[in-house]
């Protein structure tokens, strides 16, 4: 196998809270290993047009604290072709660089195994979108942050449904799964979730609004995982306002909000470790894999089931959310 002496980092997809710790741990960690690191700009439109910069460790001074990428992302087309992914390979062997680190949801990675088996690249992943949804770990880069965020959010709109005794569905992201709703609800005190695992979405809303809202309580908040669709949270009031005309159902998107944002200490802390675990991960041999954390440890997870879709939702918290909000 032949010696790796240059990194490429990149970040690509959505942006989520923590990459810039995950950027700072990898380009330290490689340094430290007497490895150079390339910062590659706009995830993959950067190695495929050429923009790129040498790092040094002050490049990443300053940054463990902000949120989004310094890096830059962008969702790039001619990189899922094979023309636009013969450039990359031609701009990155000419740059020097000899294995990558790419940050970024499942398209990303998807994106890196096709480029690994086409060109015998060795890369290896770090786990960051806020969604929480790819497979083989439990928590990916963002997703304590957005969490926290929502929780934020919907502590506010309380108040007002609780002023004015109303219905709020709150749409939250994550259309492949439902983590952030349904973590958001329990640490909310949400009457209830609507996440993509669970299918008769207005026949648990009938219920819940029979159960609860109709005879003990002033207000109710529901959190509805986007949904393209269904509409989401949009398409459930207007289900709600032909079914029960008598609720003034109001909905609140949270958009954008949820993927800025300074990061908790929890992603700083896994970003910090999968940036590291991914030069010691090069360094070992291993290709082809993302980091992910499992009970604890951390793990690498070939890409191939990583961008399976993570959808280990606990029926039970579902039922907890009822249950606790009585
Ligand atoms: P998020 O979870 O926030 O959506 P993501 O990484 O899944 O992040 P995508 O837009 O799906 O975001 O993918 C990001 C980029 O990865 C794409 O713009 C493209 O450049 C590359 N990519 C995705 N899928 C492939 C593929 N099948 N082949 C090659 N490249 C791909």
């Amino acid at each position: 196998m032949a010696k790796i002496n240059c990194i490429g980092i990149l970040t690509s997809g959505g942006d989520a809270p923590g990459m810039n710790a995950a950027i700072r741990a990898v380009t330290r960690m490689a340094i430290y290993n007497n490895l150079r690191v390339i910062g590659i700009k706009r995830g993959y439109y950067g190695l495929v047009y050429n923009e790129m910069e040498e790092f040094t460790t002050k490049s990443v001074s300053n940054i463990i604290q902000q949120g989004g990428t310094i890096l830059k992302t962008a969702r790039c087309k001619e990189f899922t072709t094979a023309e636009g992914r013969a450039k990359a390979y031609e701009n990155m062997t000419s740059a020097g660089i000899d294995a990558l680190v790419v940050i970024g949801g499942d398209g990303s990675l998807s994106g890196a195994r096709i480029f690994a088996e086409e060109y015998d690249v060795p890369i290896v992943g770090l786990p960051g979108t806020i969604d929480n949804d790819l497979g083989g770990t439990d928590r990916t880069i963002g997703y304590d942050t957005a969490l926290n965020t929502i929780v934020d959010a919907v502590d506010k709109i309380r108040d007002t449904a609780t002023s004015h005794e109303r219905l709020f569905l709150v749409e939250v992201m994550g259309h492949m799964a439902g983590y952030l709703a349904l973590n958001g609800a329990i640490a909310s005190g949400a009457e209830a979730a609507i996440i993509p695992e669970m299918e008769t979405e207005i026949d648990q809303l009938g219920d819940l609004i029979n159960r609860g809202f109709r005879k003990s309580k002033n207000s109710a908040i529901v959190l509805v995982a986007e949904n393209p669709t269904t509409g989401g949270a949009m398409g459930l009031a207007q289900r709600i306002k032909e079914e029960f005309p008598e609720y003034d159902a109001r909905v609140t998107i949270l958009g954008h909000l949820q993927r800025g944002g300074s990061p908790t200490a929890a992603d700083r802390i896994l970003s910090s470790k999968m940036g590291a675990q991914a030069i010691t991960a090069l360094m070992e041999g291993q290709r082809n894999v993302m980091i992910g954390i499992k009970n604890g440890d951390l793990v690498y997870v070939p890409f191939s089931k990583a961008t399976q879709h993570n959808s280990s939702i606990d029926r039970g918290d579902i039922d907890l959310v009822k249950i606790l909000s009585i």
